[in-house]
C-alpha cells in the first residue's frame, strides 16, 4: 500500500475546484505523514480524542476537518484544532459550537449535515429541517460560526440510481438553503462522496470529497 501514490491517483480523478479531504480516522501518524509528503494538507477525523492527539503531534499547517457525530461534551476538546466541522447535525450542537468558539475568540467554519439516506442510524437535519433552520434567521445571530455549506452521505447500497438520487437531494437542499442565506458567497460548499461513490457525487455537484480507504486501505477498528 503506497499512500503517496494512492493520493496522486485519486487526485488525478478529481477536477480542479473539488477539495480532497483525506479521511485518516483509525490510521496512524505515519500514514498521515506519507500523504503529507505528497502535498496533502486536509485530513478528516471522526473522533474527538483522535483528532486532538493527531493535531497536537503533527505539522501545524494541516487542516483538520471533523466529519463524525460530535458529542456536545467533546466540542471544547476539538475547538482549538479544527478548521472545519462538517457534521453539524442539530441546532443544539450548532449553538454550543458557537459558544465554545466565542470562548476562545475563534470563528469556526462549519457545514450543516443533511440526512437523505434510506437508513436508520444516521445523523443530520432532514432537508425540511435544514431549510427551516436557515429560514428562521437563527444563523445570523451566531457570530462565531461561519456556515459555509452542507455535508451529506448517500445510502450505502450498490443501487446507483439510489445513490444518484440521494446526491441530487443533497444538492437541491443546498440550493434551497443558499437562496435563503444572507451571506451566500461563503455558503459555497457541498461535501459529498466517499471512496465508493465520489465519482457520482462529483457529477452531482460535489465541491468536497471525503476519501479514506482508497487512500489509506482498510481501517482496523
Ligand atoms: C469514514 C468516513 C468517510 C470515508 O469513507 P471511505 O469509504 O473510507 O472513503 C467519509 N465520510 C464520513 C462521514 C466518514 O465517516
Amino acid at each position: 500500500m503506497n499512500i503517496g501514490d494512492n493520493i496522486l491517483k485519486v487526485r488525478a480523478t478529481i477536477p480542479q475546484g473539488v477539495e480532497l479531504v483525506a479521511v485518516s480516522k483509525f490510521h496512524p501518524n505515519e500514514a498521515i505523514m506519507e500523504a503529507y509528503e505528497v502535498g496533502q494538507r486536509v485530513f478528516g477525523e471522526s473522533r474527538a480524542t483522535e483528532l486532538k492527539t493527531k493535531a497536537s503531534s503533527l505539522p501545524a499547517d494541516i487542516q483538520w476537518h471533523f466529519i463524525g457525530h460530535l458529542q456536545t461534551n467533546k466540542v471544547r476538546m476539538i475547538m482549538p484544532y479544527v478548521s472545519l466541522i462538517q457534521s453539524v447535525d442539530s441546532e443544539r450542537l450548532l449553538r454550543l459550537i458557537n459558544a465554545e468558539a466565542a470562548r476562545i475568540d475563534k470563528v469556526v467554519d462549519l457545514l450543516l449535515q443533511v440526512y437523505v439516506a434510506q437508513e436508520e442510524t444516521k445523523f443530520g437535519f432532514s432537508p425540511e429541517e435544514l431549510v427551516k433552520l436557515v429560514e428562521s434567521g437563527a444563523l445570523n445571530e451566531l457570530s462565531n460560526v461561519r456556515v459555509i455549506g452542507v455535508m451529506g452521505m448517500a445510502t450505502n447500497t450498490d443501487d446507483e440510481a439510489r445513490i444518484v438520487a440521494d446526491f441530487n437531494a443533497i444538492h437541491q437542499t443546498y440550493q434551497r438553503a443558499r437562496l435563503l442565506m444572507q451571506n451566500n458567497e461563503v455558503f459555497s460548499q457541498i461535501s459529498m462522496g466517499m471512496s465508493d461513490d465520489y465519482a457520482l457525487a462529483i457529477k452531482a455537484g460535489s465541491t468536497m470529497v471525503r476519501i479514506g480507504s482508497t487512500i489509506f486501505g482498510n481501517r482496523q477498528y
